[in-house]
């Protein structure tokens, strides 16, 4: 069912909230454009301006490792800056009055964190770019270390350990999903009775898959987009409104 206003949608949603015993959500790119941090695939996201760099690419290619940092480089002010918005907070809220046991994410904004959840609460299905890691033996650096590196020579750095190529910790198109992770989200997504999809387009696989098997499940489905995904169809509630302006009002204190 489509709500057929902002208030009825806030409404309906409050009735499932208080109804829930066990609530599950899955955050997409949509609940931190409020923060300043482009989503993918509205008009002037970041597909818009890029090409994707496919993980294969980045591991062949040093072009592609240097073309990859500069444009995370150029990112840095807008994730540096970025504060949670009306969403993460409503969520957090939620999660400290023991609603929400963990919520899975697709970005890679460190926002969740940043608004209170523990960092094993949030299961992050495509990394997090606030940090990197050597693709080979998982080493640990920090933006700045590989910054400085980049600055020297204008090349993307390896790894002081193995000397393999030192990536943001993000999943990128065509490199494995991480199975702790995946293993972690179909557990949650099973075992909740309120499962919440905002502001993803639900168009990348395999996380687009978690709504639908929380319906499977026998969960109750909301879906929170400024636009129509491939999902509604079998969503118990979908709410075509802004997230801030949703889920503002279950901001706790
Ligand atoms: P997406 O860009 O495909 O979809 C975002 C959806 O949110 C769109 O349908 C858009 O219409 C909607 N939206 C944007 N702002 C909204 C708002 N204020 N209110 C309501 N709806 C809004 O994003 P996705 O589904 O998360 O998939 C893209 C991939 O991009 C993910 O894998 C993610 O890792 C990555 N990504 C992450 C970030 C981030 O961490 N913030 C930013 C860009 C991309």
């Amino acid at each position: 069912m489509i709500a057929s206003d902002l208030q009825s949608g806030i409404a309906l949603l409050g009735d499932l909230i208080a109804e829930a015993k066990s609530i599950v959500p899955f955050t997409g790119a949509g609940i931190s454009t409020e923060c300043g941090i482009p989503d993918f695939r509205s008009p002037g996201g970041l597909w818009s301006r890029n090409r994707p760099i496919p993980f294969d690419e980045f591991v062949a290619s040093q072009d592609a490792r240097n073309e990859s940092w500069r444009r995370r480089f150029a990112m840095e002010p807008s994730f540096a800056a970025a504060k949670p918005g009306r969403g993460h907070r409503a969520l957090a809220s939620l999660y400290k009055a023991g609603k929400i046991p963990a919520i899975i994410t697709q970005n890679i904004d460190n926002l969740h964190q940043s608004s209170g959840f523990a960092p094993d609460h949030v299961v992050e299905l495509h990394g997090n770019t606030t940090y990197a890691r050597c693709i080979g033996c998982c080493k640990r650096y920090e933006i700045a270390w590989v910054k400085s590196q980049f600055d020297e020579d204008e090349e993307a750095p390896s790894c002081e350990a193995c000397g393999d190529p030192v990536k943001s910790a993000t999943i990128s198109f065509g490199q494995a999903m991480p199975e702790d992770e995946m293993r972690r989200a179909t557990e949650l997504t099973q075992h909740c009775d309120l499962f919440i999809a905002i502001g993803s387009s639900l168009v990348v696989w395999p996380a687009a898959g978690f709504p639908l098997l929380a319906r499977n499940c026998g969960a109750r489905l909301v879906i929170i987009n400024n636009e129509p995904t491939d999902q509604d169809d079998i969503a118990d509630l979908v709410i075509h409104h802004d997230i801030g302006e949703t889920l503002g009002p279950f901001v706790g204190n």
